[in-house]
């Protein structure tokens, strides 16, 4: 086996994405599938790699990942080249933005709001590998059901569609309160009236209408920060609602910014909010996105 120079070790287990395993002469290595999305001829080069270097199996982890377990350091180099011949590169695991997943949005889920593969795109181009002060986690669901956890994570988007009901063309058939999951849709003084109190904005009662009398607005990205996974999980903070994809990408950009100035090592987000004044960083996103709104009204809306 061809020895390795301690150097190249060193930056071996500096580089996120090289874990050290509990056997300490083995390491996993995490690779960078944004979305975990990969064609089947990148499915085929890891795994072609994978076999060549005798490993028994890849690991599809919880954040959409692929990991080649159990191999020799040695081995690491000639992993990392393979893999790059396909188009994948090695992933994250540092205190870094790691791995952003993304469900698949309108591409393919009939109950999403927003598209995801555009926004997964631009936020991983823009932020994946920062250099950051915690593990920062970037997820995207295309709907309030949130398959990638979003509101778990540093930093969330889900996509909302709000119904608008004209109550005066309702015929009182009563599809769109058997659709909706939250009972938001209830009989008030005999007629069906929309609680928008309970209402989580999934959009599922829009397209439910026979009589397509129930409109959607424009899609919102409703964006989270602080949620965490763990011993003791919660939900992140709602920061804003925003109406576009360039208008979510914005916010991102000033969430790292401000997470990378104002938070610090060895405590999670969750823990340092109160600390970072969050509040006053509403406020400031608040000013900033709700003129951007104005700005770009159509006349008479
Ligand atoms: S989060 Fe919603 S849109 Fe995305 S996959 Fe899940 S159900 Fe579909
Ligand atoms: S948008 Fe969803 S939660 Fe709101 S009323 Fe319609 S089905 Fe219910
Ligand atoms: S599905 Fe349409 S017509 Fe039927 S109760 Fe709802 S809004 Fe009215």
């Amino acid at each position: 086996m061809k020895k390795i120079k301690p150097e190249v070790y060193s930056y071996l287990e500096q580089r996120g994405g090289v874990i050290p395993e509990r056997n300490k002469r083995l390491y996993t290595v995490r690779l960078r599938i944004p979305g975990g999305e990969i064609t089947p001829d990148q499915m085929l080069g890891i795994g072609r790699a994978a076999r060549r270097l005798g490993a028994q199996s890849v690991h599809l982890t919880t954040r959409q990942t692929i990991e080649i377990p159990h191999l020799p350091i040695e081995d690491v180099p000639r992993l990392i080249k393979a893999v790059d011949k396909v188009g994948v590169t090695l992933g994250s695991e540092h205190e870094e933005v790691v791995n952003i997943t993304a469900c698949p949005g309108l591409d393919r889920c009939r109950l999403s709001n927003i598209e995801t593969g555009s926004l997964l795109s631009r936020l991983n181009k823009a932020h994946f590998g920062r250099e950051m002060p915690m593990r920062v986690r970037i997820a995207v669901s295309a709907c309030p059901n949130g398959c990638t956890s979003e509101r778990l994570s540093e930093i969330g988007i889900t996509g909302l569609r709000e119904p608008i009901r004209d109550e005066g063309q309702c015929t009182g058939c009563g599809t769109c309160a058997l659709t909706c999951k939250e009972k938001a849709i209830v009989m008030v003084n005999g007629r069906l009236t929309l609680d928008t109190n309970l209402c989580v904005q999934c959009g599922m009662c829009i397209d439910t209408c026979p009589f397509h009398i129930i409109k959607g607005t424009m899609p919102h990205y409703m964006i989270t920060i602080g949620g965490r996974r763990g011993r003791h999980p919660m939900l992140g903070r709602e920061l804003i609602r925003v109406d576009s994809e360039d208008e979510a990408v914005m916010v991102v950009e000033r969430v790292v910014d401000w997470i990378y100035r104002y938070a610090y090592g060895g405590s999670i987000l969750t823990d340092q909010l109160e600390s970072m004044d969050f509040s006053s960083f509403k406020d400031r996103i608040e000013e900033e996105f709700s003129s951007k709104d104005s700005e770009t009204a159509m006349p008479g809306s």
